[in-house]
C-alpha cells in the first residue's frame, strides 16, 4: 500500500512525498479510506502512530480550497503544544494548496488570533476553550462545520475540557462528519462517542 491508492489529490500527493513519508503507517491505512468516503471514525491510537497525518490529509482534500470567509473543518485538541503539531501538519501537507487556517489556544491575548479569522479561515485548529470564548465574543461564525475533529478526546476530558466539548457540539451544525481520536478506550470516550458519532467505523492499532 502507498500513499497514491487513497484518493488523494496531485497537491497532496506531491506534498506526502516532500514531508518523506513513504508508506502509510496502519491507523492511516485503516484511516485515510474511510476519512475520505465520508464515514465518522473512532480511532483508538497512540502519539507516534502516525495519527495526525490521517485526519489531516482527509480534511485537505475535502476542504481542497480557500473559500469564503467561514470555517469549514475544526479539529480539536487539550494542549497548545498538540495543535502547533497539527499546525505543522497542515503546513507540510497544505504546501501546495491555498488552505487558510488559524491556530486559536490560550495563554496568550485573542487578539492576532481574531483578526485572522477575520481575514477568512477554512480550517480551525484549536484548543476547546479558547474555541468557545472567541465564539462567545461572536468572532466565528459556525454554521459552515462540516467536519470535526477531536484529537486525543480521553486527554481533554482529563484536563476538564467535557464542558466545553459539549458546547461545541451543540453550536456547530448536526449534519456533519466527525472524527475521534483518543490514546485510551476508557468508556468515557465511550460514551462520548455514543452521544455524538453517527454509527462510527472502529479503528485501533
Ligand atoms: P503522530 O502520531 O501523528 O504524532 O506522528 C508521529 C511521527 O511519525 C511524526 O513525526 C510523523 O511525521 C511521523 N509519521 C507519520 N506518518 C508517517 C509515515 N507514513 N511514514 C513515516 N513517518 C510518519
Amino acid at each position: 500500500l502507498t500513499f497514491e491508492d487513497f484518493k488523494l489529490n496531485k497537491q497532496l500527493l506531491d506534498a506526502v512525498r516532500e514531508v518523506g513519508y513513504s508508506k502509510p503507517t496502519p491507523i492511516q491505512a485503516k484511516a485515510i479510506p474511510l476519512a475520505l468516503a465520508g464515514h465518522d471514525i473512532l480511532g483508538i491510537a497512540q502519539t507516534g502512530t502516525g495519527k495526525t497525518a490521517a485526519y489531516v490529509l482527509p480534511i485537505l482534500m475535502k476542504v481542497k480550497y480557500a473559500q469564503g470567509m467561514h470555517p469549514r473543518a475544526l479539529i480539536l485538541a487539550p494542549t497548545r503544544e498538540l495543535v502547533m503539531q497539527i499546525e505543522q501538519a497542515i503546513i507540510d501537507f497544505g504546501k501546495y494548496t491555498d488552505l487558510r487556517y488559524v491556530c486559536l489556544y490560550g495563554g496568550i491575548g485573542p487578539k492576532t488570533q481574531i483578526e485572522t479569522v477575520q481575514k477568512g479561515v477554512d480550517i480551525i485548529v484549536a484548543t476547546p476553550g479558547r474555541f468557545m470564548d472567541l465564539y462567545s465574543r461572536g468572532e466565528i461564525f459556525v454554521k459552515e462545520i462540516k467536519t470535526l475533529v477531536m484529537d486525543e478526546a480521553d486527554k481533554m476530558m482529563d484536563m476538564g475540557f467535557m464542558r466545553q466539548i459539549r458546547a461545541v457540539l451543540e453550536i456547530i451544525p448536526v449534519k456533519r462528519q466527525n472524527l475521534l481520536f483518543s490514546a485510551t478506550f476508557a468508556e468515557r470516550v465511550e460514551l462520548l462517542s455514543q452521544d455524538f458519532l453517527a454509527f462510527p467505523e472502529r479503528i485501533e492499532v
